[in-house]
């Protein structure tokens, strides 16, 4: 990989994401050591001393953020997929070994190394669209020395990818079959065992749970939450995806940077992340790949001023999804999203959820040069289009990783 050093990216234009799009036609951005030092028009640009590099009249977006997503995970579902479209019921698709815990069952039986290996080629897809940040949870572990090994996995793909990982630790994503009717006595395994040795290996940046009628109890997920308090960890939660467990009230309480899903928030959930500034992550590959039919409160969010990211949620179950494009154009298809809200969602909002605003989402002085390149007329481009990618270069702390190449000449 090439160092850039001290450069100029020239002959752009920009979307900061700084107040909506935070256009910058004709723009221009000065990088040092991996960080922004000079945003603006190209003709006032800062050049002495650098090298330039030019960007052939490509619009730049902040490097794009997959703020929630279960990509490492060992085999996936297309067998169900397939048996449940030749008339298969849950149940029968469950009786034969299926669901969750056929997941659990690959990746426990998976080496590290072979996770890795199932696990890069879904990463790579996405930083070919632009990624530059994404977030990988746990959870198809359920035990100590499984869940270590995820986010090892987890943390070996951000050394070997040009991508920064954020880690979660989803240890209360489902109840392992070996504590079968003894979820609270699991909750215990996950709070005094799982979770304070994780922590002390530097592998969580997060926790989350499954806040679910088929997931963890509100009280069972508030252990999770004091647990991850006394270690000083940020907390997040899948919440009010197919009932209102009133988890969205829960994750505020320990100001958490977001709550996921959301098919079903009501009022007072809305009311309570915007008093907390938590996050709603949306999901539209898993209400798309379900075929739900309740859309989460979009306008409510919207009007109480909470912050909406959007992510893939990457996962063999219910959103075997790899495209952070895609799940844009679904949040805007299926949801109203603006294109500009699409966009906002997997930059500026989708920091916020992971916690890293200060970092990186915006195309602003002090922060991370991470960059993605569009061969695009507009920004909404991005959100429009469905399967096709423009993408013509990533700059990952100020060094373009992609040759870029330009249709433009
Ligand atoms: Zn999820």
């Amino acid at each position: 990989m090439r160092q850039e050093g001290d450069a100029v990216f020239t002959n752009l234009h920009l979307a900061t994401m700084v107040g909506g799009y935070g256009e910058q036609r004709d723009g221009a951005v000065r990088v040092a050591n991996g960080r922004i030092v000079w945003v603006g028009p190209r003709a006032g640009a800062p050049t002495a001393g650098a090298r330039i590099v030019d960007g052939g009249g490509c619009w730049m977006t902040p490097g794009l953020i997959d703020c929630h997503t279960h990509i490492v995970h060992a085999g996936n579902r297309s067998d169900e997929f397939e048996a449940r479209l030749n008339g298969a019921s849950y149940e029968e698709v469950a009786r034969a070994g299926g669901g969750i815990m056929s997941t659990v069952r690959a990746t426990r039986a998976a080496s590290e190394g072979e996770l890795l290996r199932q696990s890069l080629p879904r990463v790579a897809s996405l930083l070919a669209e632009g990624v530059t940040t994404i977030e990988i949870k746990s959870g198809y572990g359920l035990d100590l020395a499984s869940e270590a090994k995820m986010l090892r996995a987890a943390r070996r793909v951000g050394a070997m990818l040009p991508v920064d990982v954020a880690t979660t630790f989803l240890g209360a994503h489902a109840l392992p079959p070996e504590f079968a009717g003894r979820a609270d006595d699991y909750i215990g395994a996950v709070c005094e065992q799982m979770l304070p040795a994780l922590a002390a290996e530097g592998l969580v940046d997060a926790v989350d749970a499954f806040c679910e009628r088929i997931g963890f109890s509100n009280a069972q997920t508030e252990r999770v939450f004091e647990a991850a308090a006394k270690l000083g960890l940020p907390v997040k939660l899948h919440a009010e995806q197919l009932s209102d467990q009133r988890g969205a009230q829960l994750v505020a309480r320990y100001r958490g940077l977001s709550a996921d899903h959301l098919e079903h928030l009501g009022e007072e959930g809305v009311a309570a992340m915007a008093a907390a500034g938590t996050v709603a992550v949306l999901l539209p590959g898993a209400y798309y790949f379900l075929r739900d039919t309740t859309p989460p409160p979009v306008a409510l969010l919207r009007a109480a001023g909470v912050a909406l990211a959007v992510a893939t949620d990457c996962n063999p179950g219910t959103s075997p999804l790899t495209s952070i494009l895609l799940a844009m154009n679904m949040a805007c298809t299926l949801w109203r999203l603006s294109p500009q809200e699409a966009l906002a969602g997997c930059t500026v909002h989708a920091a916020r959820a992971l916690g890293r605003h200060a970092d990186i989402g915006t195309i602003e002085v002090g922060k991370r040069a991470d960059f993605a390149l569009w061969d695009i007329a507009r920004p909404a481009d991005l959100s429009y289009a469905m399967g096709f990618n423009p993408c013509r270069g990533v700059v990952n702390a100020g060094v373009l990783r992609a040759p870029m190449v330009s249709w433009r000449d």
